[in-house]
């Protein structure tokens, strides 16, 4: 690849680093980058550099945000006495879009994985408590990915919450089973918001 000027191959690199991009759409990114002009350049590169300092996650619940507590928090707006559970900030994004949920949203570190890695006590299950009692929530949801790793993890969180009093349901099948949220497409996804069960 000496082919390629220093800095063309080294921002090839780079989009390669993306998951699903492979060298030739990444090769296409960086040549359809030359061709635009130096302001939007400027404004990519700025946006880019701001990226981890303006977006930070919310004290409260996780969900990105610019600000001190996200607009998912708002219990004005909202529902204060549901909590989705999702392993990552991206999945409250596909959620939302069904709008058929109204509460409130909770992001674990992540999944537990039974072959190691992610220890329970990363998932903070205090801070979910805390949230509990805080708020009088009844309902928790846990929004996981339908893998093995999603299922250990609402097994794992349901035992913990069991003593809380609240109602624990999880996303109604229709999740195809080895399925992460952002695969499922939006109205598959209401539907087993709506059909949950009790889990
Ligand atoms: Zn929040």
């Amino acid at each position: 690849m000496t082919k390629y000027p220093p800095t063309l191959h080294t921002l090839i690199a780079l989009f390669k680093k993306i998951p699903g991009v492979g060298f030739k759409t990444a090769e296409r990114y960086a040549f359809n980058l030359l061709n635009w002009n130096d302001n939007l350049l400027e404004e990519f590169a700025r946006i880019a550099s701001q990226l981890k300092t303006k977006i930070q996650p919310c004290h409260e619940c996780g969900c990105l945000t610019e600000e001190h507590a996200c607009s998912f928090c708002d219990i004005d707006q909202r529902d204060k006495t549901s909590i989705c559970i999702v392993s990552s900030p991206k999945d409250v994004y596909p959620i939302e879009e069904t709008h058929v949920y109204q509460g409130m949203y909770h992001v674990i570190a992540g999944l537990l994985s039974p072959l190691g890695g992610r220890s329970a006590h990363e998932l903070q299950i205090d801070k979910i408590k805390k949230r509990v009692l805080d708020n009088q929530v009844t309902d928790i949801i846990l929004a996981l990915d339908s893998t093995l790793e999603g299922d250990a993890t609402a097994l794992f969180l349901r035992e913990q919450l069991k003593d809380m009093h609240v109602n624990i349901s999880r996303p109604a099948m229709g999740l195809p089973m080895g399925s992460s949220l952002d695969f499922v497409d939006g109205g598959t996804l209401a539907k087993a918001l709506l059909g949950r069960q009790t889990f």
